[in-house]
């Protein structure tokens, strides 16, 4: 193909570095010049070829016919009390997503989806209920954290990245794994894996292949529930992948020095919230370099539980520590805005997610 010709320009958004210097090498451009772009896209949140002064101007106006950069443009964001930004991201296709930025937590935060929706229905999690619509690109994934930490002036600094928006990580390990690679390039946002968080419902098939992975982001496991009869219901895909075998997955991973898995755990009032509970979940996590990170509720319309009592979050987490293990109970942030935990989903999926609940859990 000429490179001028302007019918089918390739989208540099999903390339690694390297790839993107190979996209430059089939045009018979220079390599380096692929790099430079690179640095452009991630280093100075340019995508704009016209703006990239470095490439001449010959150069720039090859490029501009030949490549896009393919970029979710921000429809609305919104900034709750305590600084938490939501936006709402329109990718290529007119599909809409939720990313949220979380001021200080001590880090600068990132918090990305890897899916519009998805599939695996968990009955507390309002993303759940939209089903999933499509998996996300590597180019979108990383888009994400791209266009946040530009805007928010953190691209340079050392930011977090927790994939614990829409969708399920595992789900689409390809892509999530890419976007990774892309924003650890030290050419570009320098992301290293130990600052990003992976938070997943299990699937082993993924989990076995990210064991292999040197690169291994650190891992969040959503368990909420310390028997199968309530796993199955409450996390369905657990009829596949029961505790014993999640866990006997867990105790495999390799660990980086003092690292610990994250097991994070829903407390849904009356559900999964007694003391008994917490003493299961001890004896469940035996042997293992765990910590348990305990959400309590994060309650919408649509969501068929109620959040329990201070009290009772308390003693759950009290009976947890004295065991030994390391407990914390998250601070839900930017919840006025919906913008915490479970709580993401597209605004006008929420009416229809909301009657589709209701139709499935009619007593509730
Ligand atoms: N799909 C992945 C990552 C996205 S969800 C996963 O499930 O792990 C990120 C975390 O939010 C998970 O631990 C999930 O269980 C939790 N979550 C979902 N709905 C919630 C809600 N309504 N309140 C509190 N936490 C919720
Ligand atoms: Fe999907 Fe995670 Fe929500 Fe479960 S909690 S439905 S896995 S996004």
């Amino acid at each position: 193909m000429l490179p001028d010709q302007p019918s089918s320009p390739i989208d540099l958004s999903g390339l690694e570095r390297t790839e993107l210097e190979q996209a430059f090498a089939s045009l018979g451009l220079p390599a380096f010049r692929g790099r430079q772009v690179f640095r452009w896209i991630y280093g100075r949140g340019v995508t704009d070829f016209s703006a990239m002064t470095d490439l001449s101007r010959d150069l720039r106006s090859t490029a501009a016919n030949a490549f896009t950069i393919a970029t979710p443009t921000v429809a609305s964001s919104q900034t709750s009390e305590d600084g938490t930004t939501k936006f709402l991201l329109r990718l290529a296709d007119g599909r809409q997503i939720e990313s949220v930025y979380i001021p200080d937590t001590p880090a600068n935060t990132f918090c990305v989806s890897t899916q519009v929706g998805c599939a695996i229905g968990c009955a507390f999690c309002l993303t759940g209920k939209m089903g999933l619509v499509r998996h996300l690109t590597a180019g979108e994934i990383a888009g994400q954290v791209r266009v946040m930490a530009h805007r928010t002036g953190l691209a340079g600094s050392a930011f977090n990245v927790v994939l614990m928006g829409m969708g399920e990580p595992l789900h689409n390990y390809d892509a999530t794994r890419k976007a990774l690679r892309i924003l650890a390039d030290s050419q570009g946002l320098a992301l290293h894996p130990r600052r990003v968080t992976l938070s997943t419902v299990g699937l082993l098939p993924g989990l076995e292949r990210l064991a292999a992975d040197p690169d291994m982001p650190n891992l969040a496991i959503s368990l909420h529930a310390t028997t199968d009869e309530l796993r199955d219901q409450l996390v369905p895909v657990n009829r596949r992948y029961d505790l014993a075998a999640l866990l006997d997955a867990c105790r495999a991973l390799p660990l980086r020095k003092r690292s610990r898995i994250t097991f994070e755990y829903v407390l849904l009032a009356n559900v999964n919230d007694s003391v008994a509970d917490a003493r299961r979940l001890v004896r469940l996590l035996d042997g293992l370099k765990a910590k348990v990170n305990v959400l309590p509720l994060n309650a919408a319309p649509g969501i068929p539980f109620d959040r329990p009592s201070d009290a009772r979050v308390d003693a759950f987490a009290r009976t947890l520590a004295e065991h030994g293990i390391r407990v914390s109970v998250r601070k839900s942030r930017g919840r006025d805005i919906r913008a915490a935990c479970g709580q993401l989903i597209v605004e006008g999926e929420r009416a229809a997610a909301g009657a589709k609940l209701a139709e499935r859990l009619p007593s509730s």
